[in-house]
């Protein structure tokens, strides 16, 4: 194994076993759910916005180690960003984890550990699910499918 596999390995064990911002939000402005039919996962996004920035983010559900860590690193990294970066920082994400860049900034800091899931690519959807949620909440919508 190398060491960005290695990496990868551990960042998604440590976040499965111990999700961050793992809870349902009552006072979340925004809130959809996501379903990943390939795999079965299902996830709901909750954020709160205040003053054009991401005051609170949480997700909660049932899914695989992947779909469940990608999301716990995504509250971690998106808590206090302004809806503009977060936005952006989505484009990124899935830019990566669809292998249309290869250029990851520094600023992503351990969701760069995903990248590793270019060698499954039957897995990619399940790491791009939380993200692909989290766009659909901010502009109103309800649901996301990756189908
Ligand atoms: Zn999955």
């Amino acid at each position: 194994m190398n060491e960005m596999e290695e990496l990868y390995r551990e960042i998604i064990l440590d976040h499965n076993k111990r999700p961050r911002n793992f809870h349902a939000m009552e006072d979340a402005t925004h809130h959809a759910d996501g379903h990943n039919p390939l795999c079965g996962d299902e996830i709901e996004v909750f954020v709160k916005v205040e003053g054009g920035k991401i005051a609170d983010i949480s997700f909660q559900g049932e899914g695989c180690a992947i779909s469940k860590s990608s999301a716990s690193l995504m509250t971690s990294a998106l808590k206090g960003k302004t809806l503009d970066e977060a936005k952006r920082e989505c484009g990124i994400v899935v830019a990566m984890l669809t292998g249309k860049t290869d250029s990851i900034p520094d600023e992503l800091g351990d969701i760069a550990a995903l990248q590793g899931v270019r060698q499954f690519p039957a897995r990619i959807k399940c790491a791009t699910l939380s993200w692909h949620t989290l766009e659909e909440s901010l502009q109103g919508g309800k649901t996301a499918s990756t189908e």
